[in-house]
């Protein structure tokens, strides 16, 4: 038995399916999870000592390649001075000057401890800004594991929601509409029936949590006219695209301004930190400013934003990151649909910028039901694959590929050698 098989089973006796994020679990692909030990650039290395090229980053958040030096010694020297005061720090106030300076959309910002807390407060915040109840997402987005956004969406738009997880009442649910991603006339719909109702529309600028799938030209920009007409709160999701598709995210990537915004992992570095933020007069609603109640003990946390703080500032003073990170995005993913189309196999190669996911399907993949046509055996079996040739994927068809700028032509080369092989 591997040392990480002998740790998976005494998880499962402690921790419920041995993990604490399902995600982590390796059940989709039939194997017990690998345990990690300690990464260093675009390398993972697990508790058997083996060394994998990975292509996850902790799901985003190690942009600048794992364990980056610089990011390393602020933490440090944070730690120093006391981890966590529960009161208000000058570091705060230079982070939230920071984000508002690079993202044009956002006025006041407040930190979280997470994605799902960003979201589940900007939701609140648009709620009590506009005084309605009704919220549209989209079947495939993930938005975190509150309550309100754990719809399970059929095919088709529906008009109320049903809870996708035991637990959830359906009066926590009976205010979020599903509607069909990159099909404005399904949005369009919900607007007539329920216009003067709805608070928000929340999406991920590219679905990054159904695989990856790229906006269809023109699906963004109806998103923020529906909103402006109809007075309702659009809110993009960018726990994944912010400070990944460009320093300004999907908005500045698709040219289209949110009215509120969500961060999370990527702006603390791998901390645990998410973030809210966008037009004053919204975020004035959020309490002791105004009624609208959110808070945080750990909020603003002083060794996260020492870590966040940091890497955001490393990349907001490299003009050219962006260019080069999507770039050879570009190149790799072009590089493997390349591989797949010589095969002839029946594949799917989405991508934008350093996000990418290979679909198995011969249908083009432009929302949830499309993403579903995908073979997951065959993804299953690609993943065990890959993992044995020393690469690391998400165990799950269902999530993306990031790049960094620790990989190099080198690391992309190992996965493409097996592809080839494959
Ligand atoms: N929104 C999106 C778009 C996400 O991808 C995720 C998680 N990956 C979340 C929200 C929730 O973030 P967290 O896991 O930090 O709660």
């Amino acid at each position: 038995m591997t040392r990480s098989e002998s740790l998976f089973k005494e998880a499962v006796n402690y921790i419920p399916g041995g993990v604490n994020s399902p995600v982590r679990a390796f059940g989709s692909v039939g194997m017990s999870p690998r345990f990690i030990e300690k990464a260093d650039g675009a390398y993972i290395y697990d508790a058997d000592g083996n060394r994998y090229v990975d292509f996850i980053c902790s799901w985003g958040p190690m942009i600048l390649g794992h364990n980056d030096e610089r990011i390393r010694e602020s933490v440090i020297k944070a730690c120093e001075n006391g981890l966590s005061f529960g009161a208000a720090t000058e570091k705060e106030v230079e982070m939230a000057k920071l984000i508002c300076s690079i993202v044009p959309s956002v006025e006041m910002v407040r930190m979280v401890n997470s994605g799902t807390e960003a979201v589940m407060s900007a939701v609140r915040a648009a709620r009590g800004y506009t005084g309605r109840n009704k919220i549209i997402k989209f079947m495939g987005c993930y938005h975190g594991h509150s309550d309100a956004m754990l719809v399970k969406a059929g095919s088709g738009v529906m008009t109320s929601g049903l809870p996708d997880s035991a637990g959830v009442p359906a009066g926590c649910t009976a205010d979020t509409l599903s509607a069909v991603y990159n099909d404005l006339e399904s949005v369009q719909e919900l607007f007539n029936q329920f216009g003067e109702e709805i608070a928000a529309v929340i999406v991920e600028p590219v679905g990054a949590n159904m695989g990856v799938v790229p906006p269809a030209p023109g699906f963004l920009e109806g998103l923020r006219r529906l909103c402006t007409e109809n007075k309702s709160v659009l809110i993009f999701d960018e726990v994944i695209t912010g400070f990944r598709l460009g320093i300004d995210g999907a908005q500045g990537y698709y040219q289209v301004q949110a009215d509120l915004t969500t961060f999370g992992k990527i702006i603390g570095a791998g901390m645990p930190v998410g973030a809210y933020g966008g037009k004053k007069e919204i975020m004035e609603m959020v309490a002791p400013a105004g009624p609208v109640y959110q808070a945080g003990t750990l909020s603003g946390n002083p060794v996260a934003m020492a870590a966040g703080y940091t890497q955001l500032t490393i990349l907001k003073e490299n003009p050219g990151f962006y260019t080069e990170l999507n770039a050879k995005g570009d190149a790799f993913y072009g590089e493997i649909a390349k591989i797949l189309k010589e095969k002839g196999l029946p594949y799917q190669m989405n991508h934008a910028g350093s996000l990418g996911c290979i679909f198995f399907t011969e249908e083009p993949v432009v929302n949830y039901a499309s993403a579903k046509t995908s073979d997951t055996a065959k993804y299953a079996e690609y993943f065990r694959y890959m993992l044995d040739g020393g690469v690391n994927l998400a165990p799950s068809q269902f999530e993306a590929m990031f790049l960094s700028a620790a990989h190099g032509q080198r690391e992309m080369e190992v996965y493409l050698e097996l592809l080839r092989k494959a």
